[in-house]
């Protein structure tokens, strides 16, 4: 018999379940439990990917210059500050190997998205989860749960399943109130839907214990492609880039992301059709007694009597082809995440609850 042992930590990560992509014997199914843009990308992205095939024989940039200068074109950002990932996941992959370990605590918010708890364990590290006010980021409960030991606290703003956010002055407060040891990573992989919001950029210039973290997979459309970005003090993009492999990202990848992120006429609409349908959506659902919080993001948390009636309305949607999330694993028993969809997505989606009620 061997003696061969994961790390400790590793055999309390859960082997991840995600949604289901497809409904067997249904048609014209919907998904809308990963928080897509129904849009689909820029087709200038689409066009970039196209011409990539060429190259495929030859391995990508390592550095992500090109990338790196489009989003600071875009977003008026320093390009020396940026590191990229593929997908925001691998960001924060990234920061808890470098800042977290044996002893440290991670910091995630009660309904907090769950690689900053696996990413944590995988380190070695203690993720500690800390509660929310009514499915609200809870400055003051996060100061509190801060130690000599709290190396990263994680938030998304807007977060990822409640839909809600909070301020900017929030959020300073947070960074001011940390112990100097610890970290702050503020996710915006929803800041994208959030018109005129920065993602926090003007407090990691402000600051050197903030790093925000964005994504690709939402706004942009290129979830399948992975792709993410941390913006941070320059010493700790610097260390980032210490553990970064070199070829972290396709060549595909980075022409298509900034071939989207360059198409920022096709982004306004995007960004419009989201707040447009997912208010439509919104109200839609609480007419029918399906209550939301105001979303943010480019979902809503629809929450429903129980979690027996959730669980009732998401067997019934799959019988219509509609695919949405379950977030028991996120403490969200009684919810149901809907992304926002195209328009006759949206239409589905309340004439199915309907039809449940
Ligand atoms: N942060 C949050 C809050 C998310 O919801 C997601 C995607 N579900 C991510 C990060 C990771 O996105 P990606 O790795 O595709 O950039």
């Amino acid at each position: 018999m061997n003696k061969i042992t994961p790390q400790p930590g590793i055999m309390e990560i859960d082997l991840y379940q995600g949604g289901a992509s497809h409904v067997d014997g249904a048609v014209n199914v919907i998904k809308l439990s990963s928080n897509e843009n129904p849009l689909g990308p820029s087709p200038k992205a689409i066009e970039a990917v196209r011409n990539s095939a060429a190259q495929i024989h030859r391995y990508p940039s390592t550095d992500h210059a090109s990338l790196r200068g489009a989003i600071g074109d875009t977003l008026g950002l320093d390009p020396e500050r940026i590191i990229c990932g593929a997908g925001s996941d691998e960001i924060i992959a990234f920061l808890c190997q470098a800042y977290a370990g044996p002893g440290a605590e991670v910091l995630h918010t009660e309904h907090g998205f769950a690689m900053y708890r696996i990413s944590a364990l995988a380190a070695g590290a203690t993720p500690v989860e800390v509660p929310e006010r009514d499915r609200v980021t809870d400055v003051d409960a996060l100061l509190a749960a801060c130690t000599e030991r709290t190396r990263l606290v994680f938030i998304a703003n807007p977060n990822n399943p409640t839909g809600t956010m909070i301020g900017a002055a929030e959020v300073a407060r947070l960074a001011e109130g940390l112990p100097p040891q610890a970290l702050l990573v503020l996710d915006g992989a929803y800041a994208d839907y959030v018109e005129g919001f920065d993602g926090g950029a003007a407090l990691v210039e402000a600051r050197d214990n903030v790093v925000m973290t964005r994504t690709f997979s939402k706004l942009y459309g290129l979830g399948g492609l992975r792709v993410g970005w941390g913006y941070g003090p320059q010493e700790i993009i610097d260390v980032l880039n210490r553990i970064r492999g070199p070829f972290n990202l396709s060549g595909t990848a980075l022409l298509a992301a900034e071939a989207a992120i360059r198409d920022t006429d096709y982004a306004e609409q995007c960004r419009a059709h989201n707040a447009r349908w997912r208010g439509w959506l919104a109200e839609a659902l609480a007419e029918l007694g399906v209550p939301s919080d105001t979303s943010c993001a480019n979902f809503v948390l629809a929450r429903f009597a129980s979690r027996v009636e959730a669980e009732a309305c998401d067997d019934y949607l799959r019988t219509q082809g509609l695919i949405v999330r379950r977030v028991a694993g996120y403490n969200l028993p009684n919810a149901l995440r809907i992304t926002v969809g195209d328009e006759i997505a949206c239409r589905r989606v309340v004439a199915a609850v309907s039809a449940f009620k």
